[in-house]
């Protein structure tokens, strides 16, 4: 099994790892830093080194239970590498995500409005609703950015599957979760929401710094595309 570390801790952006496994697509290591995606957010890129010799990760998926990173170069099984993530990337997205939580919950519980897709890339993210009137969107995202001026911690623990059906609101809004695990990673941001959620979220809802509205599309009866980005 691999070792997951963003799960625990997503503010790794350096580890030692060692190569498991090298396959056609790619290679498996013993613990990983690199998101694969999922949730809605896109995998990690980054690097390898070995040797002082930088090899590129160009794509992290998952696959067959298994985290296979996609390598521009060759390794070797039992090779000892140093994986560096692109910081950047994943840190907007960790912004972002943490903002789509906020904005989802305020949707929902003030508005009664569903999350019904949704995707978040480093530049922006974009949410699809099942409103009528845009104009609750932007009310939305105004009401985002009072929550994240209350530098909120976010918290994230674990919890068996039976204990966390017991959380009210857990099921109806986990959509995206895997729902045949045994032990559920929650992501609470207190008195907001509280989700069971694999990707990476900040710390601080202060971290977000300022959610801004880029623009609202019509996607038909009742189903509206809010585009927003984040700038600090
Ligand atoms: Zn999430």
């Amino acid at each position: 099994m691999v070792e997951e570390i963003y799960l625990t801790d997503s503010y790794v952006k350096n580890f030692k790892a060692k190569v498991v496994k090298v396959g056609q697509d790619g290679v498996i290591l013993d613990r990983t830093a690199f998101y694969p995606g999922g949730g809605g957010l896109e995998n990690d890129i980054g690097k390898l080194v070995i040797d002082n010799k930088e090899i590129q990760v160009t794509e992290v998926k998952r696959q067959d239970n298994e985290i296979v990173h996609k390598i521009n170069g060759n390794l070797s099984e039992g090779d000892l590498v140093d994986g560096i993530i692109d910081w950047e990337r994943r840190y907007s997205m960790m912004k972002l995500h943490t903002a789509s939580h906020i904005i989802a919950s305020i949707a929902y519980n003030k508005y009664g409005a569903m999350v019904t897709g949704g995707h978040i890339s480093p530049e922006y993210a974009k949410d699809d609703f099942n409103v009528e009137d845009k104009n609750v969107l932007t009310n939305i995202i105004n009401e985002a950015n009072d929550i994240i001026k209350k530098n909120i911690d976010v918290k994230v623990y674990f919890k068996p599957k039976e204990e966390a059906l017991k959380i009210p609101g857990i099921v109806k809004l986990m959509g995206r979760n895997p729902p045949d695990v045994p032990i559920w990673r929650i992501v609470e941001i207190p008195g907001i929401d509280i989700q069971a959620d694999g990707g990476p979220h900040v710390k601080n809802t202060s971290e977000i710094g300022h959610i801004e509205l880029i623009k609202v599309e019509n996607r038909g009866k009742n189903k509206k595309r809010v585009y927003y980005t984040v700038k600090s």
